[in-house]
């Protein structure tokens, strides 16, 4: 976009009180000139002036968006189009009158991706696509279990790649010539058919994939793809405290491509634990505890991320009790752990031998201390 927006009429080249069959008309004969096929050497100028006057075009080919702007000028209409001016993908609603101007074009893309404008001076221009293209993200998944996320881990992965072809360093050959096939245009036109009839479609060259060029000498180790498939082993360091969602990025260890070689990326995936919840950093566990445990106390084997560890519990310990173990949950990304929270649930034996049944009763008819009345939950 020029500085200093242009008065539309000027950018129409029409006077100020030019018909709207006038304005019609420069539109139609501007728009063709800055058609990008004719102008492959200065797309990036063709562009701006396209959009130059297409926004021009809606402006003036509303008597409505006219009247203000003959009025107030650019301030008048900036509210037509939001904050970020005239967007022609969103805002350019007249493109019947392109229809056969880029007639081919048009049919081509009706129902298909991308809009009229993505067709004039998007993917399918030479020179920007295929050469400059990064290479692709590679995506592996890693599945990794409580105990190497709490303490982080070392693993090998496995996966395969395109890297550049060392014989010929990328290039795919020696002795750049024009393609024959597009006249080293990089796109060429196609035949093609649906249900409304046959159309032209204008699509990246097959023969040199849009660069407009070709090799002489095709490189025989990558046929001239100038990269070749190779399998990779690449043993990467997780650290404690990743959780599922965290991708971990490798740069530059993806596909490769001549504008430079995509990521690596680790999709990590918890195994769910046998025993342990995860809370954050924070592990959780249910331990069962035996009435006399309860009642009287007693030394407990509590499981942690690092093997079992004795616990000491108080007399008088209710059910649903929580103890913290500080420190065994998992390291933290940037630094320290969570804890392990164990918590103690009385069990209820359900099979009684005949003693201990009779020393239930016994307990039951001795006058120990009262159970409480009820009461609101979360008031004990
Ligand atoms: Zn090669
Ligand atoms: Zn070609």
């Amino acid at each position: 976009m020029p500085k200093t927006k242009r008065d539309y009429y000027e950018v129409l080249g029409v006077a100020r009180n030019a018909t709207a069959e006038e304005i019609k008309a420069a539109y139609r004969r501007l728009a063709k000139e800055y058609h990008p096929d004719r102008n492959p050497d200065n797309r990036t100028e063709a562009e701006e002036k396209f959009k130059e006057l297409s926004e021009a075009y809606e402006v003036l080919a509303d008597p409505e968006k006219r009247r203000l702007y003959d009025m107030y000028g650019h301030e008048g209409v900036a509210g037509q189009f939001g904050p970020g001016g005239f967007d022609f993908r969103r805002h350019f609603t007249h493109e019947e009158d392109l229809e056969d101007i880029f007639g081919d074009i048009f049919r081509g893309f009706g129902g298909g991706s991308g809009t009229l404008f993505d067709l004039l001076f998007g993917s399918e221009s030479p020179r920007t696509t295929v050469r400059r293209t990064r290479g692709r993200d590679i995506v592996v998944r890693m599945r990794l279990t409580l105990e190497e996320i709490a303490n982080g881990v070392t693993k090998e992965i496995s996966f395969s790649r395109y890297e550049a072809c060392s014989e010929c360093g990328g290039a795919g050959g020696t002795g750049r010539v024009a393609c024959s096939t597009c006249q080293g245009q990089g796109r060429v036109k196609r035949q093609a058919r649906s249900v409304f009839g046959q159309f032209f479609q204008i699509a990246s060259c097959p023969d040199c994939r849009g660069t407009g060029e070709r090799l002489r000498n095709i490189c025989s180790q990558c046929g001239g793809e100038g990269r070749v498939r190779q399998s990779r082993k690449l043993k990467v360091r997780i650290p404690a405290g990743v959780s599922s969602g965290t991708p971990i990025v490798l740069h530059n260890e993806g596909h490769w491509a001549p504008g430079g070689s995509g990521d690596l990326i680790i999709e990590i995936e918890e195994k769910d634990h046998p025993i342990f919840l995860r809370d954050g950093d924070n592990i959780v566990v249910e331990v069962p505890i035996s009435i006399p445990v309860a009642v009287l106390g007693g030394r407990v084997k509590v499981p942690t991320l690092d093997g079992f560890k004795e616990v000491e519990i108080p007399a008088g310990t209710a059910s649903g009790t929580v103890f913290r173990l500080r420190g065994a949950g998992i390291k933290r990304l940037e630094g320290g752990s969570g804890d392990e929270l164990v918590k103690v649930v009385v069990h209820i034996p359900r099979h009684l031998t005949r003693e201990e049944r009779a020393l239930y009763k016994q307990l039951m008819e001795m006058k120990s201390e009262s159970v409480p009345e009820p009461r609101k939950p979360g008031e004990g």
